[in-house]
């Protein structure tokens, strides 16, 4: 409690704190974006391996093959197995695995096999700690303050899971929503109320869109993940944020989506729940000064 005391008196040494707790963070985020897809599509298969070892009437050669591999899978955690070299497996000590200065100090190889370490482990370290400091820098170290750490540091794993496999986990969405409600029942950053029409508007506006979209032009245009993301976004930030999420998420995913194209012609399949993830997290910091100047133009 009197660090507590002594952060909220001292910001400069808050920031610093925060920034170095973000690096942290953001090395286990990255173990969570890597994962939570390895660890979805193992419970998928144990699910469906039980189905059909429970459908009696099966001949034995359709479920054989997906019970024998299912017991072959070794099951995975967030902390097990340990991190290895994905070329070489080679085992990665703890001195390796230093936010930023590892990367740094190995120069982004594997110290066994020299294999390239991907450049997006110590830039999502970097945007953690960057994101973790404006966070305590706007809303200082209490409650809102640390609660809405836990917002953005789920969004960034959000974002780094959408962007690889075009999922949002329910694992992660269903919890958020469930913690934007209960921390607004506080009034944290919106009324009780606004918070549970946040959730509701923020699911049904988007739900909306894409029923009108799917009925005009028979494509789904968006994800299920979507709505979901942005009734999160709604039960933590209120109604009156989802405008200003909707339209900012809208243009950062045209403006990368057309330079995507041009890149990389059409083929790849388009994730738009990190748009809306980065939008929520402006909305969380700007929000209502971009919302006030905005409504400023107009007296
Ligand atoms: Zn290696």
């Amino acid at each position: 409690m009197q660090f507590i005391q002594l952060l909220q008196d001292n910001t400069t040494m808050a920031l610093v704190v925060f920034g170095l707790l973000g690096l942290c963070v953001g090395s286990f985020l990255n173990v969570v974006i890597h994962r939570t897809p390895l660890m979805m599509i193992y419970s998928w298969r144990q699910e469906c391996s039980q189905f059909m070892s429970e459908q009696v009437d099966m001949p034995q050669e359709h479920t054989q093959p997906l019970t024998t591999i299912v017991a072959a899978d070794q099951p995975i955690t967030l902390s097990r197995p340990a991190s290895r070299c994905p070329h070489c497996a080679h085992k990665i000590k703890w001195y390796e695995n230093i936010p930023l200065i590892s990367w740094l100090v190995l120069r982004g190889r594997c110290s066994d096999c020299k294999a390239a370490i991907g450049l997006r482990y110590p830039i999502v370290e970097l945007v953690t700690a960057l994101l973790s400091i404006l966070v305590i820098y706007q809303f200082g170290v209490n409650a809102a303050g640390l609660s809405a750490l836990i917002l953005v540091w789920t969004l960034i794993a959000l974002t780094g899971i959408d962007f690889d496999t075009q999922l949002l986990p329910d694992r992660l969405t269903f919890p958020l929503a469930g913690l934007g409600l209960a921390v607004n029942s506080q009034s944290w950053f919106v009324s009780p109320t606004q918070s549970i029409w946040g959730l509701l508007l923020g699911f049904l506006s988007l739900w909306i869109v894409v029923k009108v979209f799917y009925l005009i032009t028979k494509k789904h245009g968006m994800g299920q993940g979507d709505f979901k993301l942005l009734a999160v976004l709604g039960a933590w930030l209120g109604p009156m944020m989802l405008p200003l999420i909707i339209l900012l998420s809208s243009l950062l995913g045209s403006v990368v989506g057309i330079i995507l194209m041009r890149q990389q012609g059409e083929s790849k399949p388009f994730a738009f729940g990190p748009y809306i993830a980065i939008a929520g997290i402006i909305a969380l910091l700007y929000g209502s000064e971009i919302v006030n100047w905005y409504l400023g133009m107009y007296p």
